[in-house]
């Protein structure tokens, strides 16, 4: 069984009913959900926007390798209306991110893993530090909570009640 940390978000429509839904075709199609952080929210990260995003980490075990979980995840973004595929970051009804394959690197043009901007966005840290704090960066060679402790982002991330 493979061991994934997925993070979600988005920031427009029903943000918490996309989380939901979201998990619930994870769960049908994936494989199941072992932990779920809390839901954080956040002022758009890198781009001007009126929207907050939620962002919610899971951890996910399934029997899929990292490129057939990510056309999965691409599958269900699709289907909850997730409109265009361009460049940076933007608005969106449902982002799905693969953060880690357990302990692998992956490097691809498609799917790089670790997530290469898991250390500079503090709402990423604060959901992965809920699940794996002491979990060590195979590439950075950091934990998560020290990831979090040394990030210098300034942004304003709260919890969603
Ligand atoms: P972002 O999440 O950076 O805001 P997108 O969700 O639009 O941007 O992703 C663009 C592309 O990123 C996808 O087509 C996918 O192939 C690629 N990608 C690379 N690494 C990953 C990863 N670890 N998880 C999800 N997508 C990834
Ligand atoms: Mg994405």
């Amino acid at each position: 069984m493979n061991q994934f940390v997925i993070l979600l978000g988005g920031n427009m429509g029903d943000r918490l009913g996309y989380l939901a839904e979201a998990k619930q075709r994870i769960t049908q199609s994936c494989g199941s959900i072992a932990q779920e952080s809390r839901v954080y929210e956040s002022e758009a990260w890198g781009f001007e926007s009126e929207h907050n995003f939620l962002n919610q980490a899971i951890v996910l075990q399934s029997q899929f390798d990292a490129f057939q979980l990510l056309q999965h995840l691409q599958a269900i973004e699709k289907s909850l209306g997730r409109q265009s595929k361009g460049g940076g970051y933007q608005s969106r009804t449902l982002d799905l991110d693969i953060l880690f394959f357990g302990n692998h690197i992956i490097e691809k043009e498609e799917l790089i893993i670790p997530h290469p901007r898991i250390a500079t966005r503090k709402f990423t840290l604060l959901c992965v530090d809920e699940l794996i704090p002491n979990f060590i960066h195979p590439v950075l060679q950091i934990s998560i909570h020290q990831l979090l402790h040394d990030c210098n982002d300034p942004s304003k991330v709260w919890i969603y009640e």
